[in-house]
């Protein structure tokens, strides 16, 4: 296939698009005046213009102009309830009753935490945030306050929030990164953790077990224990991004891997849908916050302890996020992944796809094709990320997934035999 063949399927793919949704259309020309983008969410942006939902139930999202779609986006892994779970909304309901806008302490931060510490095997004491990115803020001011050194260790491809986002090792820096000192490594690459710990001034070491956002690339357990003796060796501590990756196991990814993290931040959804990040780790490091323990940390933030939250999060853990559940969700992505494994390797176009479990996402060296995929599926009425993710909520069906990729077979076939 040619150039000018994927140029013009491209262009031809934008113009069905366009005709067929003139509200999001007309939506996103209102929102440009006044949101730069059309959105406050870059990531949610696509061309030639992303459409807006009107209405998202269970596994399914409807636009503005009456398509329906499967999602299986998932709010990139934030969605993991789905849409509406009704255990949340119960306990939103019955938390809005007794007043919302409290600036005092109450029972249900003390609640979650409890249920957050007996959950993660590394968390003895935790600490909430407004968001993911807040949290690995926290957690990485802790480790340089505790160690008193100042290097960050992050690996390439690492997203740790829109402050903490790391490309390719010699690309172009993000102009809104945070100014610590970072080191970054290879991901993955033992060798690399030489030329890491050479640093004698490494206060941590950022990472997630699967980069999620850097294109789900699982590390291998021989690589993250490796990372974990040089850290014991070295004095660093090991703050491990589980923001994505809790849903994983119940325990999240430390638990299926066996790792010992010093720090661990959570987010996206144990919140229950609602806006949430969480810090936690060993009792000794998380009492630089207890004033009554000699520690000298504060630590602010005017919604850390919102009533929304809290009790979404409670019962998010309490009622929805069984064991059970996680395992059959991560279950089916990793059905997903193997046959899409399959189709890809009966095809002939530059296509494949890495993850584990219910994080999954589809790579090409060929970024039209990837376009061209993403724009083919939502003609069928199926969303997922642009960038190829695919993050599975426990409403979406084994039946789902056959559409999902039936639906790309079907897609290798005709653009292959182009
Ligand atoms: C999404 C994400 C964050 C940032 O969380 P926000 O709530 O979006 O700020 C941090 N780390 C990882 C691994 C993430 O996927």
């Amino acid at each position: 296939m040619c150039r000018s063949d994927l140029d013009a399927l491209v262009a031809a793919a934008h113009e069905r698009y366009r005709r067929a949704r003139p509200r999001s259309a007309a939506a996103h020309e209102r929102a440009r005046q006044v949101l730069p983008g059309g959105n406050t969410r870059s990531v949610l942006h696509f061309e030639p213009f992303p459409f807006r939902v009107a209405e998202a139930r269970g596994s399914r999202l409807t636009d503005i102009d009456g398509h329906s779609y499967i999602d299986f986006c998932g709010n990139y892994t934030a969605g993991l309830l789905g849409h509406d779970p009704e255990g949340v909304r119960r306990a939103i309901h019955r938390a809005l009753e007794s007043g919302w806008a409290v600036g005092a302490t109450h029972p249900r931060e003390v609640e979650l935490a409890e249920r957050i510490c007996a959950r993660f095997p590394n968390i003895d004491a935790v600490r909430f945030t407004n968001s993911g990115t807040e949290a690995n803020l926290m957690a990485i001011g802790t480790a340089l306050h505790h160690t008193g050194r100042t290097g960050v260790g992050v690996f390439d491809h690492g997203y740790h929030g829109g402050v903490l986002s790391f490309g390719d090792l010699d690309g172009p820096h993000n102009p809104l990164n945070v100014p610590h000192r970072f080191v970054v490594a290879p991901y993955d690459d033992e060798t690399g953790l030489d030329a890491l710990f050479a640093d004698t001034d490494l206060g941590c070491v950022l990472i997630e077990a699967v980069q999620g956002s850097g294109g789900c690339r699982p590390a291998t357990v021989e690589f993250l224990t490796e990372l974990r003796r040089r850290c014991d060796d070295s004095g660093t501590l090991l703050i491990l991004d589980e923001v994505m990756t809790s849903r994983l196991a119940p325990g999240g990814v430390q638990e299926l891997y066996g790792l010992r993290a010093d720090l661990t931040t959570l987010g996206k959804y144990l919140g229950g849908g609602m806006t949430f990040g969480a810090f936690g780790g060993r009792a000794e490091i998380m009492a630089h916050f207890d004033p009554g323990a000699g520690g000298s940390l504060t630590q602010a933030g005017t919604f850390n302890n919102n009533v929304v939250t809290m009790a979404a999060a409670v019962a998010a853990l309490d009622r929805e996020l069984t064991p059970e559940r996680i395992a059959a969700v991560n279950a089916l992505g990793d059905d997903l992944r193997a046959a899409l494994v399959a189709v890809f390797e009966d095809s002939t176009l530059p296509l494949w796809i890495t993850g584990l479990g219910s994080m999954n996402c589809i790579h090409s060296d060929e970024p039209r094709l990837s376009e061209l995929l993403f724009h083919h599926l939502l003609d069928h009425g199926i969303y997922i990320a642009r960038r190829g993710f695919l993050a599975l909520s426990v409403e979406i069906t084994e039946a789902d997934v056959t559409t999902l990729v039936e639906t790309v077979e079907e897609w290798t076939r005709t653009v292959a035999g182009r």
